[in-house]
């Protein structure tokens, strides 16, 4: 398939997890691809020389998406490496799970300053390329807790809900210029993220999803692929659970 064939992006995030594999199926499907890390420097720099292996444009950077300032440059280098930005990938995320009793005032806000301000650090710096050319996709990746909210991640449910109403109000905001913004809300995926639960929360998990396994990152690449190509020019201002029938 090369469902994006010509087409650049930006991927946010991409040094490990669902980012990687959104990364890799970007590749795989034709595009031209700027992708981001942050604390992962080596993982970073092995995965765009592995990428460049697809005979694409590749390349990493550095940077924090949590500062407006970062969002700003990296926008800029894309451009003049690239010259163009048709699609972009906000998937950068952390967690600091704790109830809320233990919740200190700098957990919550690094964790809606990296998943939530960092959405609207892309976004805004993007906006003036995507409305010249009249055209862009934003992807945003949110999740099923942003939707129901979860006990012990108070902070981590709240910054995925904003994504999910900033990306609403964007859609419709941008919608007359023919720029899409849609969101992802992944369920159970199996990556570093989650791999710090321990076995009986995983079982549970898993128990509780109607197919009966946690997602891959490659699950949600694909969903991310077809939100993100022309297959889905008509669509804006949704939220697609990835998330094996958890949500209904
Ligand atoms: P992960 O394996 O921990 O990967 C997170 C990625 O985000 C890494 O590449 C990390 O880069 C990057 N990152 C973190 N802070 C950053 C910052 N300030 N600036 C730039 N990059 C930063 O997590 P994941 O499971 O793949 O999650 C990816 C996204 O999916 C997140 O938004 C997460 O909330 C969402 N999600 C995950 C699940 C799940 O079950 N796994 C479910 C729903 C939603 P460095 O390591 O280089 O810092």
């Amino acid at each position: 398939m090369s469902l994006l064939k010509g087409k650049t992006a930006i991927i946010t995030g991409a040094s490990k997890g669902i980012g990687k594999g959104i990364a890799e199926v970007f590749v795989k499907n034709g595009a031209n691809l700027a992708f981001t890390y942050l604390s992962s420097v080596e993982r970073g720099q092995a995965l765009e020389k592995e990428l460049k292996e697809h005979g694409t444009q590749v390349k990493g950077y550095r940077s924090d998406a949590s500062k407006m300032e970062d969002a700003e440059d990296l926008v800029a280098q894309v451009i003049e490496d690239f010259g163009v930005i048709d699609i972009v990938v906000n998937n950068a995320g952390i967690t600091k799970d704790t109830l809320l009793m233990r919740m200190t005032e700098e957990d919550f806000n690094r964790v809606i300053e990296v998943n939530l301000n960092s959405v609207f650090n892309m976004t805004k710096s993007v906006q003036r390329t995507f409305l010249k050319q009249r055209a862009g996709s934003i992807v945003n990746i949110s999740s099923v807790v942003g939707v129901k909210g979860n006990a012990g991640q108070a902070n981590y449910s709240a910054s995925k809900a904003g994504i999910i109403g900033f990306t609403k109000s964007v859609a419709l905001e941008l919608g007359s210029r023919n720029i899409r913004c849609n969101a992802i809300a992944p369920g159970f995926i199996e990556t570093e993220m989650t791999a710090v639960l321990d076995e009986t929360t995983v079982s549970q998990w898993r128990e509780g999803i109607p197919l009966k396994r946690g997602g891959s990152p490659e699950d949600v690449a694909n969903a991310c692929l077809f939100l993100a190509s022309d297959l889905s020019n008509y669509i804006s201002g949704q939220v697609l659970n990835v998330c094996g029938g958890m949500l209904t």
